[in-house]
């Protein structure tokens, strides 16, 4: 298919620290909590109250903008962006212009595709209005005023919806494993701003461009694009042009509308904030942090292969989530048979844990590799180990508790195995014979016969030790 326009996106992403206290004040900057509970002077307004910067969230802007290869400005600012809005006490957001944390960083996405990243700064987040449309009511709720958000702003290198999604989704897993960032859609702990425009196939010159605000989950960013460029193609095609403005996108409707054009722009009177030094870093400062950048996915992948033998794929499938790939990590660092967990992680545990949203597994780790370490040394056989594990996720448990319980216990008769070797022996005086004038590669069918004949109860241990005492003893 030969499109006849070429899309261009570009994206601002807000993502939400997970720091203690909030940007600058002392105040708990956790999600939810009763509404203005989480206030102070500082954070809603107050005249004469002085902000204090949080060092946390800026080290945390830092580790983010590294991560995304950024460059580490060495002089840094915050400004005032001045607006009125009810969820706003100060009437003001301290966030920085044009002396940003971090600059020109790179994100490369599975198409092939490299996004540049043109800045990632720090700023901090508004309150929250609460409508009761029953009463016909508005309350303002300031739990959410002065937490620490980064704005990361890419160029308009972005060419299509899925592109979009992939970008955002993958700025979510980096920060997570950043330790950074919850990024808990639902929460609102991530949400973009998308820039769409069209311009003819193959032009150089960007066209005009609307710009979709606030979208707060990957669908949500797919479906805005994927409308907006079917808006912006009609309007081409009748020969009209583009609206530079700002538009809203409506879930329900699965539409957008215009909020406000360029004319009626917001000013925002930006002006260097005065009440907060300006930020400078040494060279120590910028390494000190990057050696506390953690272990990210792709390197997490590298080590699973290398170190650990796992194909590509189960590397890829353990690291698409933080918490499962640090529960694999738990697991092998208690008992380190890579593969064998892998394995048993991804057939039994997986589909159990993607069945809720909840990124928590009731099972712990060392509850976990007790269970491998049993099916391995056949303490229980391979198929009770799984029914272990059912148990454990379904009533919770230590798996040899349940294992007892439940006899799954492989109960080893030593006189079972010497029998069953008396009658093989007897049926396959052939091979006996052999085996006495040298040829040792019979041991091999005997002990497939026993272990088969035996039916998992007995160890492989076990069974090798009778046939070699009575080898022996021929
Ligand atoms: P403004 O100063 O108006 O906010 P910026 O230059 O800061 O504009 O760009 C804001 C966002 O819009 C950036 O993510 C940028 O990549 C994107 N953008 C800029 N021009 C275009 C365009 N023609 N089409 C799509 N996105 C664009
Ligand atoms: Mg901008
Ligand atoms: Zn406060």
């Amino acid at each position: 298919m030969c499109a006849k326009y070429d899309t261009v996106i570009g994206l601002e992403v807000h993502a939400e620290l997970s720091t203690k206290t909030k940007a600058f004040c002392t105040c708990d900057a956790s999600f939810g909590g009763d509404p203005n509970t989480h206030i102070c002077p500082v954070c809603t307004g107050q005249p004469g109250a002085l902000p204090i910067i949080n060092h946390e969230a800026v080290n945390y802007a830092i580790r983010a903008g590294l991560a995304f290869g950024c460059d580490i400005n060495r002089y840094s600012r915050f400004d005032r962006k001045n607006y009125f809005y009810p969820d706003l006490p100060k009437a003001f957001q301290i966030s920085q212009l044009d002396l940003p944390l971090c600059v020109n960083g790179k994100i490369e996405l599975s198409t092939g595709t490299t996004v540049r990243i043109h800045q990632i700064h720090l700023e901090e987040d508004a309150g929250k209005m609460v409508h009761d449309d029953y009463h016909g009511q508005s309350w303002a709720d300031y739990n959410r005023c002065s937490v620490p958000l980064i704005e990361i702003v890419s160029e308009p290198d972005i060419t299509s919806a899925e592109e979009a999604a992939e970008f955002v989704s993958k700025i979510a897993l980096y920060l997570k494993y950043l330790n950074v960032c919850d990024a808990k859609m639902q929460e609102g702990s991530i949400r973009a701003d998308v820039n769409v425009s069209l311009k003819p196939a193959g032009s150089p010159v960007l066209g005009d461009r609307a710009e979709i605000k606030n979208l707060n989950s990957f669908r949500s960013i797919q479906r805005a694009i994927e409308c907006e460029i079917e808006r912006q193609t009609k309007i081409l095609d009748d020969g009209g042009k583009v609206v530079q403005e700002t538009r809203r996108f409506d879930d329900a409707t699965g539409t957008t509308s215009s909020l406000r054009s360029k004319e009626n722009a917001n000013d925002y009177r930006y002006f260097p904030e005065p009440d907060i030094m300006a930020i400078s870093f040494t060279d120590e400062d910028i390494e000190k942090a990057k050696s506390e950048i953690p272990l990210l996915p792709h390197e997490r992948v590298s080590k699973y292969v290398n170190e650990y033998k796992l194909t590509d794929e189960d590397a890829r499938v353990l690291t698409l989530e933080k918490y499962i790939s640090d529960f694999y990590d738990e697991t092998v660092a208690i008992y380190p048979e890579y593969k064998s967990v892998a394995n048993m992680f991804l057939t039994e545990v997986m589909r159990r844990v993607k069945e809720t949203d909840d990124e928590e597994i009731p099972v712990t780790a060392a509850d976990f590799a007790k269970v491998c370490e049993m099916a391995d040394k056949n303490t229980v056989n391979r198929n009770d180990a799984k029914t272990i594990i059912r148990y454990m996720f379904e009533e919770g448990g230590d798996p040899m508790e349940i294992a007892k319980k439940n006899n799954f216990i492989v109960e080893e008769d030593l006189s079972a195995i010497n029998d069953f070797i008396d009658k093989l022996f007897a049926e396959r005086q052939d091979l006996v014979e052999d085996y006495k004038n040298g040829k040792t590669s019979v041991f091999g069918f005997f002990m497939g016969q026993t272990t088969r004949g035996l039916q998992g109860k007995a160890t492989p241990k076990s069974i090798k030790e009778c046939l070699e005492a009575k080898l022996k003893n021929l």
